[in-house]
């Protein structure tokens, strides 16, 4: 279509600035729900797109002052939904529930849009909004903080798009205008399903990007440290590597990786790396899709999140008592080059 430089390789729909007006969004208020990861990047994004913004939060939240400090205009949830054409819903997935329910369903103007980053309350029905609303998910493929990094830069992060529900006739194009606001048309919108978004988000994090990464890094530092090595050579061999084998894939897919890497490294992928990740992990990989695709993994998280999210916070700390996050620590201290963009972020508080 307007990028026919671009050889179209696979069947889904792409979308670039040129697909979507921008003016439509900018005739609308946009109520940006939390100023957490996405919450701080859309809200700053939309407004310098010359969107008009309001962020809703709990009273007392300790982001109400940041987000004022930007220069951006706060006020309660219900007060931020009460005249917003638009809602986009940042809070945590797990909040989000009682948020709609208590504060956003009872303000929501009975003709406004909501939107998600994540299809999670939709595809599992924890959110159910009545048949008036358009529904639709504007989701940066990356973290927050590069979306808005990014965006002054002038590029932008690849944004997946959906809609689930079209009560206005106009839910594509009011979706895609706001993912151009957001910078994400910069880049690629993709067009998929709050199912094929919600499923595939789970799928990913869970034994690939989150879940299978941070294991397969745990048992080889584990490998190597009982059989006697040192964990700072561990450490560089099993995760600190990690990043620059990743990036080469990133640019240039596993082949490029391979190309990098000394022939050594490349037979030894092809001989060990199957004797590592066996027919045997695939099968559980689909077990964990199956748990994802029944609604059981959504309702052990909400579960235990009702419950104050007792499991969670279990996980989470034993997940940081784990020898290399020591090891780490103290050894990235001796790195010139490292550093913490993030503010937000303070080492062994995850
Ligand atoms: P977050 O945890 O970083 O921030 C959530 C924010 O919500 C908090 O900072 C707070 O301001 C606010 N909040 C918390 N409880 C609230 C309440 N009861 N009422 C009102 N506001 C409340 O969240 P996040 O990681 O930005 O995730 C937000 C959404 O974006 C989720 O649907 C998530 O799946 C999706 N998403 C996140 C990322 C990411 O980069 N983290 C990427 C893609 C999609
Ligand atoms: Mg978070
Ligand atoms: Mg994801
Ligand atoms: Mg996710
Ligand atoms: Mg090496
Ligand atoms: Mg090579």
């Amino acid at each position: 279509r307007h990028h026919p430089h671009r050889r179209r390789t696979t069947v889904a729909e792409l979308f670039y600035d040129d697909d979507a007006d921008l003016s439509l969004i900018q005739s609308k208020k946009v109520a940006i729900i939390g100023y957490g990861s996405q919450g701080h990047a859309h809200a700053l994004n939309l407004r310098d797109s010359g969107v008009e913004v309001v962020v809703g939060l709990r009273e007392g939240s300790a982001s109400w002052s940041k987000a004022e400090e930007q220069g951006l205009a706060v006020a309660t949830v219900g007060d931020a939904v009460r005249t917003a054409d638009v809602v986009m819903i940042l809070a945590p997935d797990q909040v989000q529930r009682t948020v709609y329910a208590e504060q956003i369903e009872p303000n929501l103007k009975a003709d406004a849009a909501l939107f998600f980053a994540h299809g999670f309350n939709i595809r599992y029905d924890y959110i159910a909004p009545s048949a008036g609303h358009d529904i639709c998910m504007v989701a940066p493929k990356g973290p927050g903080h590069t979306v808005r990094r990014e965006f002054e830069a002038g590029r932008g992060v690849p944004v997946i798009v959906a809609v689930e529900q079209d009560a206005s006739g106009q839910a594509w194009d009011l979706a895609l205008s706001y993912a151009k606001a957001i910078g994400g048309l910069r880049a690629a919108g993709i067009k998929t399903t709050f199912t094929e978004e919600t499923e595939t988000d789970l799928f990913g994090e869970q034994t690939v990007l989150c879940g299978g990464v941070t294991h397969l890094i745990q048992a080889g530092f584990e490998t190597l440290t009982e059989a006697g090595y040192q964990p700072e050579v561990a450490y560089f061999e099993v995760l600190h590597e990690m990043k620059l084998i990743v990036d080469l894939m990133w640019e240039g897919g596993i082949s490029k990786m391979r190309w990098s890497i000394s022939d050594t490294a490349e037979y030894g992928d092809y001989v060990s790396g199957p004797r590592v990740i066996t027919p045997e992990v695939k099968e559980r990989m689909q077990a964990v899709l199956a748990d994802i695709q029944s609604g059981a993994f959504a309702d052990r998280f909400i579960t235990d999140q009702d419950a104050g999210g007792v499991e969670f916070k279990e996980l989470r700390t034993r997940g940081e008592q784990h020898p290399i996050e020591t090891t780490g620590r103290e050894l990235r201290k001796l790195f010139a080059w490292t550093e913490t963009r993030d503010a937000d972020y303070t080492e062994g508080s995850v």
